[in-house]
Order: structure tokens, then C-alpha cells, then sequence
């Protein structure tokens, strides 16, 4: 069945032929374009792929569920300590370690505030203060303790609901990417919603060319390339999915602060080193906003930043982390 949904296009170029792949997986499109020397290694590559980005949706999804993280939420406040698979352990551990360095910005425990703003977007309704006040209790990332030792992690707190969406997507692309190096593709662009991870050039080219989302205002500067290799990009904001009650629009990112989505309409995206830490990285940056985004990224290597926003009426870019120096340079380019 799902195989039928995959769609393949392939072009001739020496030395090695373009391979696209595209397939929904974790409730959106993920592609795959790879440079394989013919058409069966490169089928087989993507769909390995795709194989793992499915399995990994079983672990991570918040909608299923039997899915490895539903199962554990629902252990919340029981007082066990449950054994979690190593892919959930990675996310779970590297989403703790910036939930403390971040000050809470980014916490992935912020599930019962998520559910919420679900239910504010059916009914068109802000939560009550009675609601938030009930979930607040639920919020936390200090009521997720881990055990490095046995990895096992408990949810101290009842109600609890842990929510991976501004990581796995990116822990997904990234595991991919193994998948198709292991195959032996040098090669490859992964790209699943806003993130995208790119290894080896293609033939002939300095890196992948990809577009930095733009801010979907009037007036908006046009989106600029990036070119990428051995590298990762993500981009977080209110582009996709929005609340808008009263004229203020709502962010699907909450600021765990508040239990509400963010107002500050700012579009973030980030290069690293890998994907997971670009998708975590570029939502916790949309959290802190501009000033504290920006410095927060100066803190810390490997990171490059750029912010659109729309503070007031002006629109305002703003940079850090040396992310100019990916922007096109080459005018000799195909
Ligand atoms: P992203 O598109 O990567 O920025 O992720 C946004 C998603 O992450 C939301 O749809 C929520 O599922 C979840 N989320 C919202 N707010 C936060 C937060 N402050 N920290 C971590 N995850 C969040
Ligand atoms: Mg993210």
C-alpha cells in the first residue's frame, strides 16, 4: 500500500544518475533525493529509508496510541520506571539536556498545553485560566526524570503527556540519512516539513541549493539560498499551523511560560551539524525570540541562526553564528 504512494523520479547525469523519492510518514511528505549509479540500488536505498522513518513514527507519534511514547506517557505519575528503545532514549535525553539549557524554553513535556491549543483551534476558543491552571500542573520538564544507567524514564507528575513534535522530525530525516550512508549513498538530500538534512554534494555542485523559508507577510523579502553539505536545516514559526482568535495569531509552538502559543509572529531557522539539533534548536530559538534567540545561539558552536520577524510594522532579519557565509557565493553556478 505504501509503496504505491511512493513516487520516483529519475534523471541521467554522469557520474551518478538523480534519484527523487516523496512518501507521507509521520502526517506529512518526506523526500529523498539521492545520486545512486542505477535506478535498483537507489529504489532500494530510499525505500530502507523510509523503512526506518516509518519505524521511528511508532516510537515518537503523540497520535498513536500504542506508539512507544503514548505507552509511556500514560505511565505518568504511576511510579514506574519504564525501559525505554535506545532511538527513544537519544531524543529523550538530547530534548532534557535543552530543556535545562534553554531554561525551559524548549520542553518536550508541554503535551497537555499542545492539547489544549488543539482544542482552542476546533472551538476558536482560548483556553479557560481554569484549564491552563489544571495543565500547568501536568508541565514541567523537571517531572521527567531519567536514568542514564538503566535508561528508563519516569513521569513523576499524573496527567503528564510528553510531546516530541519539535524533534522527531528531525531525529527521523537524520536517521535516514544513516540509513542511505550505509548503503553506501555519498550524496543525498532528506527532507521531512520543515527540516532537511544534506550529505555530500551532488557531482559537480559545492553543495545542495535550498531555499530559507520566507516570512508569508506582504512586503516579506524574497527567500535566499543556502548551500548545503554535510549539514542540516530547520525551520520553525507560525507558517503551517496557526490559531488566530480575536485578530492575534497563536503559534503551534507554546511558550511554556505561559501554556500558550506564542503571538511573536518570528520564522526560525537554523543550520547544524545534525538535523535533530536544527529541528530542537530552531524551535527553542522561536521560543526565546529574537533577542534571547540570538543570544542564546552565540553561546553555543556549530550553530548558525537566522530570525525574520515582524515586531512591529517593520520587517527584521536578523542573524548569527556566521549563517552568511552559507548564502550562494558562486555566480558561475548550473
Ligand atoms: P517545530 O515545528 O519543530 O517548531 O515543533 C513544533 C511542535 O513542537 C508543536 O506542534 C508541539 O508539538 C511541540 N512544541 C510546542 N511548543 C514546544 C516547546 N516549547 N518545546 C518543545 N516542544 C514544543
Ligand atoms: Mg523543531
Amino acid at each position: 500500500m505504501l509503496s504505491l504512494l511512493t513516487s520516483c523520479a529519475t534523471s541521467r547525469s554522469a557520474p551518478g544518475a538523480r534519484h527523487e523519492f516523496t512518501r507521507p510518514e509521520m502526517g506529512l511528505p518526506f523526500r529523498i533525493v539521492l545520486y545512486a549509479p542505477d535506478r535498483l540500488t537507489a529504489t532500494a536505498a530510499a525505500e530502507a529509508a523510509f523503512a526506518r522513518i516509518h519505524e521511528l513514527n511508532d516510537v515518537f507519534s503523540d497520535y498513536e496510541y500504542d506508539s512507544e511514547l503514548s505507552r509511556l506517557s500514560r505511565t505518568a505519575g504511576s511510579g514506574q520506571k519504564v525501559p525505554v528503545s535506545e532511538d527513544l532514549w537519544r531524543v529523550l535525553e538530547q530534548a532534557q539536556a535543552l530543556a535545562k539549557r534553554s531554561d525551559g524554553a524548549f520542553d518536550i513535556t508541554v503535551g497537555p498545553y499542545v492539547s489544549l491549543w488543539r482544542r482552542a483551534r476546533r472551538l476558536q476558543r482560548l483556553p479557560t485560566p481554569e484549564w491552563l491552571e489544571r495543565a500547568r500542573a501536568a508541565v514541567g520538564y523537571q517531572h521527567l526524570r531519567l536514568d542514564r544507567r538503566h535508561h528508563t524514564a519516569e513521569l513523576l507528575v499524573p496527567n503528564m503527556r510528553l510531546d516530541l513534535g519539535a524533534i522527531a522530525k528531525g531525529y527521523a530525516v537524520e536517521a535516514a540519512m544513516t540509513i542511505l550512508r550505509e548503503r553506501g549513498i555519498r550524496s543525498a538530500l532528506v527532507g521531512g516539513g520543515g527540516d532537511m538534512a544534506a550529505s555530500g554534494p551532488p557531482p559537480g555542485k559545492k553543495g545542495w541549493r535550498i531555499a530559507v523559508a520566507p516570512l508569508d507577510v506582504p512586503g516579506a523579502p524574497p527567500p535566499r539560498h543556502v548551500w548545503l553539505s554535510h549539514r542540516a536545516i530547520a525551520t520553525s514559526g507560525d507558517l503551517s499551523q496557526r490559531l488566530e482568535i480575536d485578530g492575534k495569531r497563536y503559534s503551534h509552538i507554546v511558550d511554556p511560560k505561559t501554556g500558550l502559543g506564542l503571538t511573536h509572529h518570528t520564522l526560525v531557522t537554523v543550520i547544524a551539524r545534525d538535523c535533530t539539533t536544527a529541528d530542537a534548536m530552531a524551535t527553542t530559538v522561536s521560543v526565546l525570540g529574537q533577542e534571547g534567540g540570538v543570544a542564546f545561539v552565540k553561546r553555543i558552536q556549530g550553530l548558525a541562526v537566522h530570525l525574520v520577524g515582524q515586531p512591529a510594522d517593520r520587517i527584521e532579519t536578523e542573524e548569527a553564528g556566521g549563517f552568511a557565509r552559507f548564502y550562494e557565493v558562486d555566480a558561475n553556478r548550473p
